[in-house]
């Protein structure tokens, strides 16, 4: 808790991501210490990197397990939930139905980390890029992530997050460029009409305040669009990949819901999303 706030940190990753050299154990601990209540594991399962071997293969029921055995450590301290951060289902969708059906995730995080048959625009030199071709690429980006959210749609029953909206205007921005967002209004409309009707939850990825955005992803303006097109449905996590970020700035995400409207945040169950209020 922190000052009478239930604190729930639904981003979260630790050894069983390719991308993260932390134990399990010394995640629980940090989150805990840090004054989280609630815990989401989301390690990365990037199915196309996965597939074609770009990425190690990732182990869900080692993750499983370590899981289970924290769920005893900390039993009536923290509740950690079960979920996996799905990179691009909708490049492997048959491959995806599969690896969902066989493991039972409470939560699924459905991330754009990269277009069809390009690297993780973690890996691109915006620096070399002018404003327009990024805005050229951002436009590319919403386009295929309304691709991703009809994975959703073939696959229901579980509860799906759209994961850190504005993705590559994070690299964007640590290169230099903006972006105004008010040209890709329509589009961002039309993602959030799909997010309303499959009931898949819109992040507040927190990573953003700390990786040179100085606001989260989507960033305020975005959400506000979300909330006027009448999405309910938030999830807010800090995408930690170390200690001193489990539970970062969750409650500065809490506080800006609250400037847009939202009276809760939500947190995933087995009977679907639960309310949380803020
Ligand atoms: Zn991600
Ligand atoms: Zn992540």
């Amino acid at each position: 808790m922190i000052n009478g706030r239930i604190i729930a940190d639904l981003h979260t990753h630790n050894d069983f991501s390719f991308d993260c050299h932390m134990p399990p154990e010394q995640a629980y601990a940090a989150t805990l210490k840090n004054g989280a209540d609630i815990l989401a594991v989301t390690n990365h399962f990037d199915i196309d990197g996965v597939l074609d071997g770009i990425y190690g293969s990732y182990d869900a029921d080692a993750d499983r397990r370590a899981l289970e055995s924290a769920r005893e450590t900390y039993a009536g301290r923290l509740r950690i939930i079960r979920g996996i951060e799905l990179g691009q289902p909708h490049h492997r969708p048959r491959e995806a139905q599969e690896f969902l059906a066989r493991n039972d995730f409470e939560y699924v995080l459905l991330s754009l980390h990269n277009m069809r048959d390009v690297p993780d625009f973690y890996f691109w030199d915006f620096k070399q890029m002018t404003d327009e071709m990024c805005r050229y690429w951002l436009e590319r980006y919403f386009s295929q992530t309304l691709e991703l959210l009809d994975f959703a749609r073939e696959n229901t029953g579980r509860n799906y997050a759209l994961a850190h909206l504005t993705y590559p205007y994070r690299y964007m921005r640590q290169a230099g460029r903006t972006v105004d967002f008010i040209r890709f209004r329509d589009k961002l409309a039309a993602i959030f009409e799909k997010l309303v009707s499959h009931g898949i939850a819109l992040e507040v990825n927190t990573s953003g305040y700390r990786q040179g955005l100085d606001m989260p992803m989507p960033h305020g303006e975005i959400v506000a669009l979300y909330r006027e097109c009448g999405g309910e449905l938030t999830v807010v996590g800090s995408d930690a990949h170390k200690p001193e970020e489990f539970g970062d700035d969750i409650t500065r995400a809490y506080e800006l819901l609250r400037d847009c409207g939202f009276t809760y945040t939500c947190v995933p169950s087995r009977g679907g999303f639960e309310r949380l209020a803020l």
